[in-house]
């Protein structure tokens, strides 16, 4: 599996790092669709696209508008996406009013259930819940006969969803605040360096890459890598346009 991040950063873009959004080319899959989502048109590689919405919050479903113009271009001829029904309930009242945007772009909506796994040629997607985020979202993992791939975007950390990434050769998890402002997660329902650090220890996963960190801070370090590194040592920031291979 080979993923282009398209954008790894939470909340709002700053001039870093664009919100959650990454594709998986070989696939024709992409995860999240918050302002990143316009780096896709330039990237595409097929007509038909696969989206997998974690939760409805602005910073993951934003970008879904900018896919309209691809779509009229026929870039873009078929796009799927999954999600729980309330995600896909509040994208189409909320996102998709003409109030708010006015041309609703050619979308065929799935719903799916935290627990389900779809098969998505050769690779299996499967989620799972992550009741922790206010309004609650959604875990992603891949698994293909020699990887496997877990995405954890928005969530404070919890020892339940363990068992769902155990082993996986990449972890992709969120880390809004340092451990400096680790009071803020409870409130914000977010993630702090040392909490994420060991859920990548206890899970026992090959690599992990950070994501999702607070866009007030646009420094080469915005968690506090070193801190994390002490519990799991084989932790790495992401950056916007890496692309990295599982
Ligand atoms: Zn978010
Ligand atoms: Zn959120």
């Amino acid at each position: 599996m080979r993923i282009h991040c398209l954008g790894s950063g939470g909340y709002h873009p700053n001039e870093r790092r664009h919100t959650a959004c990454y594709y998986l080319p070989e696939q024709n899959l992409l995860l999240d669709a918050g302002t990143g989502a316009f780096r896709l048109a330039d990237r595409l590689v097929s007509t038909e696209l696969t989206i997998v919405l974690t939760h409805a919050h602005l910073d993951h479903i934003c970008g879904l508008t900018f896919l309209l113009v691809p779509m009229l271009l026929g870039k873009l001829t078929s796009v799927e996406i999954l999600a729980e029904q309330k995600t896909i309930d509040a994208v189409e009242k909320h996102l998709f009013d003409p109030a708010v945007f006015p041309m609703r772009p050619d979308f065929k909506m799935t719903p799916i259930t935290a627990g389900d796994e779809i098969q998505l040629g050769e690779v299996t997607l499967s989620t799972s819940p992550l009741p922790l985020h206010p309004g609650g979202s959604l875990g992603v993992k891949l698994t293909s006969s020699n990887a496997k791939f877990a995405y954890i975007t928005d969530t404070i950390t919890s020892e339940d969803y363990i068992p769902f990434i155990q082993g996986a050769n990449l972890l992709l998890h969120e880390c809004y605040f340092p451990d400096e402002k680790a009071e803020w997660c409870e409130p914000s329902g977010h993630s702090h360096t040392t909490a994420v650090a060991k859920i990548a220890k206890a899970a026992n996963v090959q690599q992990m890459r950070l994501i999702h960190v607070d866009p007030q801070c646009e420094d080469d370090d915005p968690v506090g890598i070193e801190v994390a590194r002490k519990i799991f040592p084989r932790t790495v920031m992401v950056e916007d346009l890496d692309i990295f291979e599982v």
